[in-house]
């Protein structure tokens, strides 16, 4: 071990940024075999055997090379195809399309490409861990906006207008939303639209749940009138098609937005590897029957496993999209630090506590249910012992 202090060879910026909240949790679950997780953010399904044979065959080709930066001009067509047929927007795939490492890097590219200094970014939160963290590293200032259970996480625009300031230069949506399963219906979402435009915001919107949607539609803010010029549209393969880790996500946007942000993932990354990009053409054009399968599947875990909250006492609300459900835990007198915390001593299930996702996370925890059916059933039954006491305890206290 060195002697020597390092803290002085970092950037202010980076030392006062605070870890992920799950990152601390889950290196304790994986320290213990027994444990049940609910707290991954990740499909238990393999990848479509079609998409990995795809990538096979794209190494067995002997395609090791590079690709153009803004990636394989075969999978901007994929993917600007495979947006007109699922979201009914069009793009260009030579000047409006870049294929990234994942929604991560390009949500990261983008902010990197249009925040200056001191700009302010709208979020609405609790929300993916990410984007306080990203704006922060790109020299923006982030607003988190509040969200409620009462109206199923959606996003308030009286809200928005409460949490804006001069300054505001952006907005980033994350519906269908992790880690609360919120969406928000067509005519919400025409008034965070008509707000952007009035405030004269850029939209970073992050829409990588938009096929794990069970009811109702999904519709796209780009897709509305006068928003396609000021929205980057991001996506991925990662959640709907189970194929994490192939690290591929993308960003549609006006010509002169992406050409910015070609420019930090060029320095940055560079291009994505090949392979991946040509297994994402085959998931693209080839595998909406297994995201409708893995679909039907979460969906059928969804119902139980909202069901069973509802019933052991801890209300939960149904939600339309996603593989999170987002209970809350506040009857228990527990906050959610302690309620996941003893859950996983007691009871070995993780679960992840509300407020890694922000401070209106708070009261509430996070139980995906990207995991097998059997999985699910033995983690509430576990679940259902372990709230059953902490209920009865006041009851008990009573008499
Ligand atoms: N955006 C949201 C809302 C997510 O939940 C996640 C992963 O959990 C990501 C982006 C990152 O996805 P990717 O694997 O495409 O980097």
């Amino acid at each position: 071990m060195s002697s020597l202090s390092h803290e002085r060879f970092l950037a202010d910026h980076v030392r006062t940024l605070p870890r992920s909240g799950i990152r601390d949790f889950f290196a304790i679950v994986q320290k213990m075999p027994d444990a049940l997780s609910l707290g991954i953010g990740e499909p238990d399904f393999i990848t479509p055997w079609n998409i990995r044979e795809a990538a096979i065959y794209s190494l067995e080709k002997g395609r090791t090379s590079y690709t153009d930066n803004l990636g394989l001009l075969a999978c901007r067509k994929a993917v600007t195809r495979y947006i007109e047929r699922i979201f009914g927007m069009s793009y260009h795939p030579e000047k409006e399309c870049l294929i990234g490492i994942g929604v991560s890097e390009t949500m990261d590219t983008a902010l990197r490409a249009v925040i200056n200094p001191g700009d302010r970014v709208l979020y609405h939160e609790p929300c993916y861990v990410s984007y306080a963290p990203g704006i922060r590293l790109a020299g923006g200032i982030p607003v988190g906006v509040p969200t409620y259970a009462e109206n199923q996480f959606s996003l308030n625009v009286e809200d928005l207008e409460k949490a804006w300031q001069p300054g505001t230069k952006a907005l980033i949506l994350n519906f269908p939303t992790n880690p609360t399963g919120g969406v928000v219906e067509r005519e919400r979402l025409e008034r965070i639209a008509r707000f952007a435009e009035e405030k004269d915001l850029l939209v970073l919107s992050d829409e990588i749940y938009a096929e794990l949607t069970y009811d109702g539609e999904h519709t796209s803010i780009a897709s509305l009138p006068g928003m396609r010029d000021r929205t980057i549209f991001l996506h991925g393969v990662s959640k709907a098609f189970a194929m994490t880790g192939f690290r591929i996500g993308f960003a549609c946007a006006p010509h002169a937005i992406i050409e910015a942000m070609m420019k930090v993932h060029q320095y940055c990354i560079m291009s994505v590897p090949i392979f991946t990009q040509e297994a994402t053409i085959e998931a693209l054009t080839h595998a909406d029957d297994s995201v409708a399968e893995m679909r039907a599947s979460y969906q059928r875990r969804r119902d139980f496993l909202v069901r069973r909250f509802n019933a052991m006492g801890l209300p939960c609300h149904l939600p339309q999209a996603t593989f999170y459900t987002f209970p809350s835990i506040a009857g228990t007198g527990l906050n959610e630090h302690t309620f996941a915390t003893r859950l996983l001593q007691e009871e070995k299930v993780a679960v992840v506590p509300g407020t890694a996702f922000g401070p209106s996370g708070a009261g509430f925890v996070r139980a995906s249910f990207s995991t097998r059916y059997e999985k699910i059933e033995e983690a509430c039954d576990r679940m259902d012992r372990f709230v059953g006491k902490l209920l009865q305890a006041p009851l008990e206290a009573v008499r």
